[in-house]
């Protein structure tokens, strides 16, 4: 057995006794304590449609890592968690498991690691749900996140739904819940409204509306072509159809329509009822002459592989001279067909002007991009995007396009030159489209955009216009601007992230708030309409502050009505009136109102970055709708997704890394260090083995060390080196509260794992031996490691003898409060000094170092550059102005004196410089050097270093290197031995 499996045999014993410890003493039961400051964070609580896997285990790390680190600095911290049975993640297993359907049953053994026979019994979803749920908790348990099991809760509790029919009939009230007509995503099996937790790979359906073109044979028949880009009307050379696929001629409105027998049906979910006459291939099509009902010229019906029966209508006009995909079917067809010479009546018709581009955009795209015919999906798709963005951003309809107009009306030829020659391909398209409607020849349908979108159930989502239902409405434009407010006051981690929340807030619509299947809330006064699961997931975290209290009460859920969560979370009414009614005590309900009053606002929610399109902007929306200004929440954290080995994660690929799995293999310690030091939370994080065992030799590394310093130290001040460990404690101390405060925490675990292990190796070296300081180090070390590695950090904590839990400890205040400047000028400066002999050290090897430091005339430059920097000024006006200043200075090689100066003022930092040198007059780098001579021999790994002022004349000239003392940057010689 290898030291490292011990070692992970070690981490997992002192996990379990630690959990187990936690759970006994009730560690993390949080209760409002007054004149202690709180902080309150969540994480988005899980669907228990599976167990805990390691992307949840990454976003909960996030916050309970913040949870405890708070802790640390002295807040009163409340963690709690919930579990999500809304909707359809949970009710589809569940589903296919009461169906027998054997391959999926099997597929979720395999993947959940749960053996076939338990699954067989969790046909029930509520069965389904509690079981994944205790799973999932007893996981969560083990891995040491700080929860407070008390407020736990399902989202089918009653007081749960008590809670959101209150929120519900608050939307209703203030107008933001509307009955109306509306598209939504829709799945024809199951009948209801889809988003994205419902559909395969959680993908939203985005849903576009297309403007749909009737162009007409002369049997009156309506050929309704579907375009995102009406303006291009009047450049149509032919419409296409795919020869291969089915049309329907279907009666519609009372016309009768050719489209894809697709899109025959798609129109039916939309209002129209179709009603189909006859089917016939695409190809018999072909041939057929139409009239443009904008130029009111004929132009023929020809056939083109690329057009997809499952988008729009299946029916498309082809505009050769502005779209990528038109003008290379329209080459495969001539070459194909007519030997290549291309007819008149098909030439390309420049419609719009666009700069950088000639009078054929597409044409110049294509031949540019080498597009060789249309199936070049890859590049006609850039191809499109480039030619379509262009046009729109830049584009003017060409003056001279009024020439396609020969055979239309006067007063369509005037409409033409008035709004739509000359204008931008914005105000052209709102032009045709009006133009169009006038001419009876305007029509539109809903599509989904990015489509295909799939069901859970595996059906092709379409859009359906749902009537008389209950939308969330979202496009509210007061609502907007409220969201908008306290985006801007949140903090958002990363802070890219905020563009995410505020174009989702800038395209939000209504949306679709309730379905027909799924456990969760039935709409107060719509029976059998159950709201769905990234609606009834907004505003929860307030539940979390009361509800313990809430039960204790011991009231039905009935009894938990309008005016109870009126008073808890509004304070609106009388207290004893309503403990009256209740029959409770007065001082119970106030109790539960100030606990809500304590917690609130949130403080640090935290979710996948998946979430920033839906549930992290609802959460705004509903937060800014319900409670007052001072209880918006404070700030998001979105963490990057996890991949292995590259991959996203997917039941699909089959490799979902289930959390449990991993904290047995590793242990729940190294798996958290592993997981924080594999990227920084903004970043996807690659979950790889190798991190997590070069993790757990750390942690060894670090165990050894303390237990060793702790074992031989001595209660003895061992002087420089003692003041030394002092304040570099104190620096990591303060950068760490720095970067755990801002979520570096990579940047976080590198230092208290890596770079606090240095410093104290250094010490050790250097002192040989451990004194005072050393313990004091170790002490405040082990505080720092408890919110990345708490199990073993308790374990240290115990060991070294102190009582109770790490997790409950401080960090001194005077630790982080204030940085030591003195201290940390001249650590900066030995670094300096450290990496110019380093240097040396390269190419001449030697034993002894010899350090001759400026003369004290010089140290004036010092300030006076630091000045300059300061002030924005750059090297070479420097240069110019300080000349002089040094030539007086008898410094012989002025530039170069200039130059290194100016480096090493840039490294220190200018602020903190000018900052010392007012504390202390001027920097005395021969007494700084002098003092830490012992640490540069450990650091440099020589025998000796000697330290020289230039001036002392008593001062032996090693190789002439008195004169290259510069100030900030001493004359440096190296010998094996003098
Ligand atoms: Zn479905």
């Amino acid at each position: 057995m290898s030291s490292v499996d011990e070692f992970i045999a070690f981490l997992r014993r002192v996990a379990e006794k630690w959990s187990a410890r936690y759970e006994r003493d009730r560690v993390f039961d949080a209760d409002p304590a007054e004149g202690v400051p709180k902080y309150f964070v969540t994480a988005a609580y899980m669907y228990p449609n599976g167990p805990i896997h390691v992307g949840h285990g990454r976003t909960y790390l996030v916050a309970d890592v913040i949870a405890r680190f708070k802790r640390l600095l002295g807040y009163n911290v409340l963690f709690p968690m919930g579990f999500h049975y809304t909707g359809t993640p949970v009710l589809v297993r569940a589903e296919a498991i009461a169906e027998g359907r054997v391959k999926e049953v099997e597929s979720m053994s395999s993947t959940f690691n749960v053996d076939v026979e338990t699954l067989r019994k969790l046909g029930d979803p509520v069965a389904f749900a509690r079981y994944f749920h205790e799973l999932s908790k007893e996981v969560m348990k083990l891995y040491g996140l700080s929860i407070d099991w008390r407020r736990e809760f399902t989202t089918i509790d009653p007081e749960y739904k008590s809670f959101i029919r209150w929120q519900f009939t608050k939307l209703l009230k203030l107008g933001l819940l509307v009955k109306g007509t509306h598209p939504v995503g829709w799945c024809p099996r199951h009948g209801m409204p889809v988003g994205m937790h419902d559909t395969e790979g959680d993908v939203e359906p985005e849903i576009g509306e297309l403007t749909l073109i009737k162009f007409r044979d002369r049997e009156g028949r309506v050929y309704p072509v579907a375009t995102l880009r009406p303006e291009t009307v009047f450049g149509v050379t032919n419409v296409w159809v795919n020869p291969e696929a089915e049309y329907c001629l279907a009666e519609v409105d009372g016309e009768v329509w050719v489209v894809s027998c697709i899109a025959a049906e798609k129109l039916s979910y939309q209002l129209r009822k179709p009603s189909v006459l006859r089917r016939i291939f695409g190809r018999e099509l072909v041939g057929v002459r139409l009239v443009n009902p904008a130029t009111n010229e004929e132009v023929p019906v020809l056939p083109a592989s690329f057009v997809n029966p499952r988008f729009g209508t299946g029916v498309v006009m082809s505009v050769p001279a502005h779209a990528p995909y038109d003008y290379v079917a329209l080459r495969d067809y001539v070459d194909r067909e007519l030997g290549g010479a291309w007819p008149q009546e098909l030439l390309p018709r420049p419609l719009i002007t666009v700069p950088g581009y000639g009078e054929v955009p597409a044409r110049d795209v294509v031949e540019q991009l080498g597009v060789r015919s249309q199936s070049d999906v890859g590049l006609l798709e850039e191809a499109t995007k480039r030619v379509y963005r262009d046009e729109f951003e830049r584009g003017v309809v060409r003056e001279d396009a009024a020439r396609y107009l020969a055979r239309q009306s006067k007063a369509v030829v005037e409409f033409f030159a008035k709004y739509i020659a000359g204008r931008s391909v914005k105000e052209a398209r709102e032009s045709s489209k009006e133009l169009l409607r006038s001419l009876g020849a305007y029509d539109s349908m809903y599509e989904v955009v990015n489509s295909p979108v799939y069901c859970r159930c595996g059906t092709e989502i379409v859009v359906k216009v749902l009537e008389e239902q209950w939308f969330i409405d979202y496009g509210n434009p007061r609502w907007k601007e409220l969201a908008r407010e306290a985006l801007k006051s949140m903090e958002v981690v990363p802070e890219e992230a905020r563009n995410g929340i505020e174009a989702t807030i800038d395209w939000l619509r209504e949306r679709a708030c309730a379905r027909t299947r799924g456990l969760g809330t039935e709409l107060p006064w719509a029976p059998g309409w159950v709201i769905e699961a990234l609606s009834d997931s907004t505003i929860y975290m307030a539940f979390y502050t009361v509800i313990h209290r809430v039960r204790s009460l011991g009231l039905p859920a009935e009894k938990l009505g309008e005016e109870f969560w009126d008073y808890v979370f509004l304070g609106s009414g009388s207290a004893s009136e309503l403990a009256e009614k209740l029959g409770v005590r007065v001082e119970d309900l106030e109790a539960i109102r100030r606990e809500f009053l304590y917690w609130y606002p949130l403080d640090s929610r935290h979710s996948g970055k998946d979430l920033i399109p839906n549930h992290l902007t609802f959460f705004i929306f509903n937060h800014v709708a319900i409670f007052p200004r001072e209880l918006w929440p404070r700030r998001i954290v979105a963490n990057g997704w996890v991949l292995v080995e590259g991959a996203k994660m997917s039941k699909s690929k089959g490799n979902v890394k289930l959390l449990k799995n991993l904290i047995e293999a590793y242990s729940p310690d190294a798996l958290r260090l592993g997981l924080v030091l594999g990227a920084e939370v903004d970043q996807d994080l690659d979950l790889r083995e190798d991190v997590v065992l070069s993790a757990v030799r750390q942690l060894a590394r670090v165990y050894e060390v303390i237990r060793r310093v702790w074992a031989e130290s001595e209660d003895v001040d061992l002087g420089v080196a003692d003041e030394w460990l002092r304040g570099t404690l104190k620096q990591h101390v303060a950068s760490y509260v720095e970067e755990v405060e801002r979520v570096r925490l990579r940047s976080a675990a590198i230092r208290v794992y890596f770079k606090m292990l240095e410093d104290l190796e250094t010490y050790l070296k250097w002192a040989g031996k451990a004194g005072r300081a050393a313990r004091e180090y170790v002490a405040m070390w082990v505080r720092m490691m408890s919110p990345f590695t708490p199990f073993l950090a308790e374990e240290l904590w115990e060991s070294l003898g102190y009582g109770g839990y790490v997790a409950k400890s401080v960090l001194p205040r005077e630790l982080y409060e204030e940085r030591d400047v003195v201290f940390d000028v001249e650590q900066k400066y030995l670094e300096l000094v450290i990496n110019d002999v380093r240097s040396v050290l390269e190419v001449t090897k030697g034993d002894v170092v010899v350090l001759y430091t400026a003369s004290r005339d010089l140290t004036e430059l010092v300030r006076r550059v630091a000045e300059m920097v300061s002030l924005g000024r750059e090297l070479k006006d420097l240069i110019r102005t300080l000349r002089e200043e040094a030539v007086r200075a008898g410094i012989s090689d002025v530039l170069r004196a200039l130059k290194s100066v100016h480096e090493a003022v840039v490294y220190i930092t200018p602020a903190a410089l000018l900052n010392y040198i007012e504390r202390r007059g001027y920097l005395d780098e021969y007494e700084v050097l002098a003092k830490y001579r012992g640490l540069l021999e450990v650091k440099l790994g020589v025998k000796e270093v000697k330290v020289y002022r230039a001036s002392d004349p008593d001062a032996p000239d090693y190789g002439g290197r008195k004169r290259r003392a510069l100030p900030l940057r001493p004359g440096i010689y190296v010998a094996s031995s003098l």
